[in-house]
């Protein structure tokens, strides 16, 4: 615990001071653009991947980057849901996973969950995206499994937003677009559903940037 209260006085002493002006702003209020619902994972930092500062993401985590279909469990997600949108007005949705995330192995495998009753519940709001996965991938790896898995869960979270009345409403009226991203923690890559193609797709293969 000890380096983490040395972060705490750093940050106080050394790093707020330079961006003093910054935190002026940001006590009186927030405006940020984009809503990041991502998993709890602690190698997942959207603020670190996205290059952002404090007050551009409101972000809500948990894992599996789950957003329950409206009136089912996890309310304390769709409060935030419901905030981000008719309150802030944010007019980006991100929903992003992670390689390597324990929960979408965990609904991949749910006889290792038996220990975990909460767990396995939440998970359920996945089941359709590893059905999918599975049907997709007859005879693939489990790495394989994972990743199909990984992208099917994402878009299916996007799928369940829809169904938020907020979203609804600002997705007919215009005022918000959603995104589906895969970030891949070996490589620093974030992988971007191109509804286009279908598939996730770097974003170096969608734009001029290297
Ligand atoms: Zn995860």
């Amino acid at each position: 615990m000890e380096k983490f209260i040395e972060g705490v006085l750093r940050f106080r002493n050394e790093v707020f001071p330079t961006r003093s002006a910054l935190f002026e702003e940001l006590a009186s209020g927030q405006q940020p653009e984009v809503l990041m619902i991502t998993c709890a994972d602690s190698r997942v930092d959207p603020a670190l991947l996205t290059q952002s500062s404090p007050g551009d993401l409101f972000v809500c985590r948990n894992a599996g980057n789950i957003v329950p279909p409206w009136g089912e469990s996890g309310e304390s997600n769709t409060a935030s849901i419901e905030y981000a949108v008719t309150v802030l007005g944010v007019s980006e949705i991100v929903v992003c996973g992670h390689s390597d995330c324990g929960a979408m192995k965990g609904a991949l495998n749910p006889d290792s969950l038996q220990a975990l009753p909460k767990v396995a519940r939440w998970l359920e709001h996945s089941r359709a995206a590893v059905a999918v996965a599975q049907r997709r991938n007859p005879n693939a790896d489990e790495a394989t499994l994972l990743r199909s898995a990984t992208e099917e869960n994402v878009l299916l979270q996007l799928e369940h937003l829809r169904t938020h009345p907020a979203v609804a409403a600002a997705l007919a009226a215009g005022a918000i677009r959603l995104h589906g991203w895969v970030y891949d923690i070996g490589s620093g890559h974030v992988l971007a559903h191109n509804p286009g193609s279908g598939r996730f797709e770097q974003f170096a293969a969608t734009r001029d940037a290297a």
